[in-house]
């Protein structure tokens, strides 16, 4: 692309902020991902979080609630029964040992916690939708944090009775752009991912809807994924970093340089100015960077150990947001005067660092 010709990341966080949040567009996010100075990319999208988000920074945490056995064959990850990797396969956990997760969330700040399990999805006359049906109807009525969950693919049966059990968001992610999806998954497709997210939407759930960077895809395939999160108007995006799992189809993967994923992490912001971009797996590769996700942009960050790998420990997490001056906040929140007119009310009060 000839740089005389394009715009500035110092234009773009201008219309941003002018309130045209569309401003960036596909030429323009992957030179941005590709030959745009790094830092100045990085403040662009700095003022576009301030601007939407202020000092507030939003943690949630998840639990495995299923472990391994996957019959889908996603790439990346340790609990597909394709790959050996030496996660085995569990039973459902007890709605109890839910609930004691969300005591433990709430512990580290996070304000929901995120229900997982490794499965292709779960029909709503199944068995295993009984269970994640109670664990959600539990976690509600603890009231430690809100109830996510991210069960695969959902018909409108099974999505009714979770909502009616008190589930709030659905995390469903996409991994990556469509024109790379092929290369990460095969079991299932990219349509049949959107299918879920736009029937959740439909129902009037929150969505949570991201993806993995670093499966050796090109800066094209990150902002085709930036561009679609955006067009079906998500309101959380997960942006994972891969962990490269020994075993799996990409264990021989290394991990982004420090530089490179702030860049991501920036490009997105700038794609998704509303939406609380949030920090994942692999953010250890940021190594001693890790506190400038926020000045590149990122919103929230998840604590607690993720589903098969362990996190940084909570109270180094914890003491990063105080040194930082950040504060944490409900998820779906933005500063009053950058709402939408149907923004949706606090449901839980809201910490301070
Ligand atoms: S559907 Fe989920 S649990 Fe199953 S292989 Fe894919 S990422 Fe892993």
């Amino acid at each position: 692309m000839d740089s005389t010709s394009v715009a500035t990341p110092r234009d773009i966080a201008d219309r941003i902020l002018a309130g045209a949040e569309d401003a960036l567009d596909f030429d323009t996010m992957v030179h941005f991902l590709t030959e745009a100075d790094v830092h100045e990319v990085m403040a662009a999208a700095d003022r576009v979080r301030r601007a939407f988000f202020g000092n507030k920074v939003h943690l949630c945490s998840i639990v495995n609630a299923k472990q391994g056995g996957c019959p889908e064959d996603c790439g990346f990850c340790s609990q597909s029964k394709h790959f050996t990797t030496g996660i085995k396969a569990e039973r459902f956990l007890s709605s109890e040992e839910i609930v004691a997760a969300s005591e433990k969330a709430l512990s580290q700040r996070a304000t929901a916690l995120g229900l997982v399990t490794a499965t292709r999805g779960m029909d709503g006359d199944s068995k295993a939708l009984d269970k994640m049906v109670e664990a959600v109807r539990a976690v509600r009525d603890a009231g430690h944090t809100e109830a996510h969950a991210s069960l695969g693919f959902l018909n409108s049966e099974a999505l009714d009775r979770l909502i009616e059990a008190g589930l709030t968001e659905l995390n469903h992610n996409l991994e990556t752009g469509r024109s790379y999806f092929g290369k990460v998954v095969t079991s299932h497709t990219y349509d049949e991912r959107i299918e879920t997210i736009r029937r959740a939407k439909e129902k009037g759930l929150r969505t949570c809807v991201g993806g993995i960077v670093g499966m050796g895809e090109e800066p094209e395939h990150r902002a085709e994924l930036a561009l679609t999160l955006r067009e079906l108007d998500v309101d959380e995006v997960p942006l994972n970093f891969l962990v490269s799992i020994e075993g799996t189809r990409f264990d021989h993967v290394d991990p982004l340089p420090p530089l490179e994923m702030l860049r991501v992490i920036a490009c997105y912001r700038l794609a998704l100015p509303r939406q609380n971009v949030f920090i994942a797996a692999g953010r250890m590769h940021l190594g001693q960077l890790q506190p400038l996700m926020f000045a590149a942009g990122a919103s929230g960050m998840m604590v607690g150990d993720f589903l098969t790998t362990p996190n940084r420990g909570v109270d180094d997490d914890l003491r990063m947001l105080e040194e930082l001056g950040l504060q944490t906040q409900v998820c779906g929140d933005t500063r009053p005067e950058m709402s939408r007119p149907s923004a949706r009310p606090r449901s839980l009060p809201v910490l301070s660092a």
